[in-house]
C-alpha cells in the first residue's frame, strides 16, 4: 500500500509530496563529510544534523517526489566538480534532495526534515526504522554503535535492483529538479580546486 507523505520547508515557502512506495526506497541515515559540508555551506547546521553530524533520507525514484509550491526558491550545488547535485530551499537554506548529475538516472535522496509527520511514532509506521547508518567515521564525536564506518558492500544487490527496477520502469522522469535533460535552475560547483569553501 503507497502513502502520500507531504512534503513543506522549515519555513513553508517550498511544498509538494511524495509517494512511499513499500520496496521502493531506503531510509538511510548518513553521517558522512560531505552531507556536514552542505549543512556547513547552507549555514543551518543546527536545523539540518543530529549531534553526530548525521542526517536523515529517504532514497527513491525521482518520479514519486513532486514540488507544488516554492519552485522559484530552489538553489543547487555541487561541493565538487564531479560531485553530486544537493538541491536546497533558498528561502530557509534546508536540503531537499540529493540527485545524481544525470537525469536519466532514476535516483533522489530526499531530506527526511522535508518530510511532514504528526509525530515520531507516524514517521516510523510510514517509513520504517533506519536500514542503514552509513560513513560513521566522519561522525562528531563517537561513532554511534549502530552505525557502519563506510558503507555497507552487503546492500549493493539491493540497491544494484533499486536502479535496474527504476531504468526499466523509467522511474527517473519526471523529476522535479530537471526539465529534460537540464536542471532547473544552475548548480554552483562551489570548489573546483581541493580546498573545499565552508
Ligand atoms: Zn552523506
Ligand atoms: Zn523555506
Amino acid at each position: 500500500m503507497s502513502n502520500i507523505v507531504e512534503l513543506e520547508c522549515l519555513c513553508g515557502t517550498v511544498k509538494g509530496n511524495i509517494k512511499v512506495v513499500p520496496g521502493a526506497f531506503f531510509h538511510v541515515h548518513c553521517l558522512c563529510c560531505d552531507c556536514q559540508k552542505f549543512a556547513s555551506h547552507l549555514n543551518n547546521k543546527n536545523n539540518i544534523l543530529d549531534v553526530h553530524g548525521g542526517s536523515e533520507l529517504f532514497q527513491t525514484y525521482p518520479k514519486l517526489m513532486n514540488i507544488t509550491e516554492g519552485q522559484d526558491h530552489i538553489g543547487a550545488v555541487q561541493l565538487q566538480e564531479k560531485g553530486i547535485y544537493r538541491w536546497h530551499t533558498t528561502c530557509c537554506n534546508m536540503p531537499l534532495a540529493n540527485t545524481m548529475r544525470s537525469a536519466k538516472i532514476p535516483f533522489i535522496g530526499v531530506s527526511v526534515k522535508l518530510m511532514k509527520f504528526g509525530s515520531e511514532q507516524e514517521k516510523l509506521e510510514a517509513l520504517g526504522p533506519v536500514m542503514i547508518k552509513a560513513f560513521g567515521k566522519h561522525s562528531i564525536g563517537e561513532m554511534p554503535k549502530d552505525a557502519h564506518a563506510k558503507f555497507p558492500i552487503s546492500f549493493m544487490p539491493k540497491i544494484i535492483s533499486f536502479m535496474l527496477k527504476g531504468m526499466l520502469n523509467k522511474m527517473n522522469r519526471p523529476s522535479p529538479f530537471f526539465n529534460g535533460k537540464e536542471t532547473i535552475v544552475s548548480v554552483n560547483v562551489l570548489s573546483k580546486s581541493e580546498n573545499i569553501s565552508l
